[in-house]
């Protein structure tokens, strides 16, 4: 399992704190990924990317006529979008 989720926030802090990306003044600066989604393994917690996907479909009333719906899904990756390593 790779580090990239820390390691990146720790890169992105670390940038954030360079002149002129921030507020003069901002301090204890900290940043976080928030496409992730936390997996229960075996005695383990990891995190995956997750896409949000927003789903619109018709469907029919009781009375028969067609009604816009949407819902919210999300996809699990496979890979890490930073090294490519595969997810157990
Ligand atoms: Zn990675």
């Amino acid at each position: 399992m790779c580090n990239c989720k820390q390691d990146t926030e720790s890169r992105l802090v670390e940038a954030l704190a360079e002149p002129d990306q921030l507020p003069e003044g901002a301090t204890k600066i900290s940043a976080r990924l928030t496409g992730y989604a936390m997996m229960l393994g075996e005695n383990l917690m990891r995190f995956r990317q997750v896409m949000p996907i927003e789903v619109e479909f018709q469907l029919p009333t009781k009375a028969g006529v067609m009604k816009l719906k949407k819902q919210k899904m999300s996809m699990t990756a496979n890979y890490c979008m930073f090294c490519g390593e595969k997810y157990e």
